[in-house]
């Protein structure tokens, strides 16, 4: 972990941002790969949705934040089903779900619990193989089984658009996403209902927003490059 930039660079990027966004966009602060100080210092400058992609580096910052009680936090990584129950301990929003076996698997485990998780399908617009989530095809298969997971609040997608597109490709995208929200809430599902969009990152948040993002999950614009 590297503490590239201070207190002060990095509560200056976070409201240089936020002058930026509309009220209807929650930023989450994405600290994978970044130190417990600099989150202290996101949190400092008013931060209160933190967002990483692995349990055991999650579970370690959690630690040595435990003082700071009103976080919400959001898994927007890969989650292996054998790690689904840590998820849901550790976690109050799952951005992630990208398969049906996952989501089954969260629902069992959930169904014990007092407060259903908050859950995002995550998808993929265009194909994108290396990354996970599901296809569009895919999803309008799965989605009668996913909502039969009565014990999950699926309120939400989140995608993460190939590297490299021009900004055309990534609108077109953005936008799509939206109207799959669209075309799924008038499905007449009975548990699920997206009310959420989970798009944008550091490099195309503008364009997610521009098409309608509500949760926007941006790392390296507040904290700085990531060491690799
Ligand atoms: C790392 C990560 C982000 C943040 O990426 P930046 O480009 O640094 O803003 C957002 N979403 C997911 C799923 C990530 O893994």
């Amino acid at each position: 972990m590297t503490a590239s930039l201070s207190v002060d660079d990095i509560s200056a990027r976070i409201e240089q941002v936020r002058q930026t966004l509309p009220p209807s966009v929650r930023l989450i602060a994405v600290t994978k790969k970044v130190s417990a100080e600099a989150a202290r210092a996101a949190y400092m400058a008013g931060v209160r949705d933190f967002g990483e992609s692995r349990i055991q580096e999650a579970i370690a910052k959690q630690t040595e934040l435990a003082d700071l009680t009103d976080i919400t936090w959001h898994f927007i990584g890969h989650l292996q089903t054998n790690k689904a129950d840590q998820a849901l301990t550790h976690f109050d929003w799952i951005h992630s779900i990208d398969s049906l076996k996952l989501a089954r698997r969260l629902n069992h485990l959930a169904a014990d619990l007092p407060r259903p998780p908050q859950c995002c399908l995550q998808v993929k617009i265009v194909s994108d193989p290396p990354k996970y989530g599901f296809s569009v095809p895919e999803l309008w298969r799965a989605l009668p089984a996913l909502d039969q997971c009565a014990a999950l609040s699926i309120m939400g997608l989140m995608t993460i658009p190939p590297y490299g597109l021009a900004v055309a490709e990534l609108q077109t995208i953005f936008q799509q996403t939206r109207e799959l929200a669209d075309n799924i809430n008038q499905h007449g599902l009975s548990h699920i209902q997206i009310q959420q969009l989970s798009m944008g990152m550091s490099a195309d948040y503008p364009f997610a927003i521009a098409a309608g993002a509500t949760m926007i999950r941006l790392g390296s614009v507040l904290f700085g490059e990531r060491p690799i």
